[in-house]
């Protein structure tokens, strides 16, 4: 191979290599001519690019499944895919009172995972810090040096601002306001960062690895604390101009209804949120967790499994107005409340069929989380994974340069 002079023609190659290094990322073993046809690169190009992927010793090829038939029920081509130990993904997830870690390689083989406890809302420096600390203990755990991750995905239970990177809510996150978290991640853990809010990298989660797998346009709603919608389009988060979209929480469903901490009145999280949930059975029940009330629900409770029922018929409600909206193929439900099960599920797809306009009812499969409280920090490796092309190509494009040159 030439060595390449000149900056324009580096840099179009990079580009090149970065798709390639894409595909072969999103789909594991896949054959030349797929990786042609998915960049609408030429076939010529791809097999260069391939062959420079193989030398540098991070792509190789890879025997064809007998199993698995070619597009035209021929049989399939050879495979090329990436050495999935050529990288490593940090996934973390912020909760309200607990911090997630999950390591994993680039085929998302999980290599460590862990969760601690701690006060996330009031207490900012110190989750960063021990969120930094858990992440680089389970890396030296799992035997992986820093040198080799990719990069690192964050979830954090609040809106982030795309455009200045700062976190923007002071009813949700009091001691985060006007923090970066990608700048104070980066600065603790020396790689590459990668942030977005608990429902988009939740839905992520699912779409990734969970319920959301196959389907095109995905919202997946989470209810816990909160209520966030994150919206998956062909695998790509829905974030709106500012990163504010599918705030569904705070969608008006009860004008006269409760204040809501966003200021607001009747949202519906005043409404179907965990604390309004305990706070409804407080004269009857007394003093209630969520993780009780279900509990309770479960054991047959008329009053606990009444509330359960209400708030699944108030979700598919609103659920409803999102499908004639978006017109989903799949509405995911996530969240510490989709745990109830069918007690949620059935009056919340009754709702949905009530209220959506039937073509947008009956396109929509509406399904139960798979992941539970993993979605998020299982979101946040994906995150980092799909951000990771970049990274490689660098790596890629450094290794065949000190080639080139020797
Ligand atoms: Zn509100």
């Amino acid at each position: 191979m030439a060595s390449l002079p000149t900056g324009s023609l580096e840099s179009l190659r990079a580009r090149n290599s970065r798709l390639v290094i894409d595909v072969l990322r999103r789909q594991g073993a896949v054959s030349r001519a797929e990786i042609a046809r998915q960049t609408g690169l030429s076939r010529s190009t791809v097999s260069s690019l391939v062959t420079d992927l193989q030398d540098t010793g991070l792509v190789h090829e890879r025997e064809p499944d007998a199993s698995r038939r070619g597009p035209e029920g021929g049989r399939p081509g050879v495979l090329v895919a990436l050495d999935q130990s050529a990288g490593a993904l940090v996934g973390i997830d912020f909760g309200h009172d607990h911090v997630s870690v999950a390591i994993a390689n680039l085929g998302y083989e999980i290599l460590a995972e862990r969760t601690i406890e701690i006060e996330v809302d009031d207490a900012a420096a110190e989750s960063l810090d021990a969120a930094a600390a858990l992440a680089l203990e389970e890396l030296k755990g799992a035997g992986v040096e820093i040198a080799r991750v990719l990069g690192a995905g964050v979830g954090i239970p609040g809106p982030v601002d795309r455009k200045t990177g700062l976190v923007r809510s002071q009813p949700i996150l009091p001691s985060w306001v006007g923090l970066d978290p990608v700048a104070e991640m980066q600065d603790r853990l020396g790689v590459r960062v990668h942030i977005d809010n608990d429902a988009n990298v939740g839905a992520l989660g699912e779409c990734t690895f969970g319920a959301g797998q196959g389907h095109r346009v995905v919202a997946y709603v989470r209810l816990s604390a909160g209520i966030g919608l994150g919206m998956v389009f062909d695998g790509v988060p829905f974030r709106g101009a500012h990163g504010i979209a599918g705030e569904i929480g705070h969608v008006l469903v009860d004008p006269n209804g409760p204040i809501c901490r966003c200021g607001n009145r009747g949202c519906l999280e005043t409404l179907v949120a965990g604390p309004a949930l305990c706070e409804l059975l407080r004269r009857s029940h007394g003093e209630l967790t969520v993780a009780q009330l279900l509990q309770r629900a479960e054991e047959n409770d008329p009053g606990c499994r009444r509330v359960v029922q209400d708030a699944g018929r108030v979700i598919g409600r609103a659920l409803a107005d999102v499908c004639n909206y978006l017109n989903p193929d799949a509405i995911v439900i996530g969240g510490q409340l989709a745990t109830a099960g069918e007690l949620l599920m059935e009056p919340l797809t009754a709702a949905i069929e009530q209220f959506a306009l039937p073509a947008a009812a009956e396109g929509v499969s509406v399904l139960p989380g798979v992941l539970h409280e993993r979605a998020e920090v299982l979101g946040a490796l994906a995150l980092a994974g799909a951000n990771s092309a970049e990274a490689l190509t660098v790596q890629v494009n450094t290794m065949s340069q000190t080639r080139r040159s020797t």
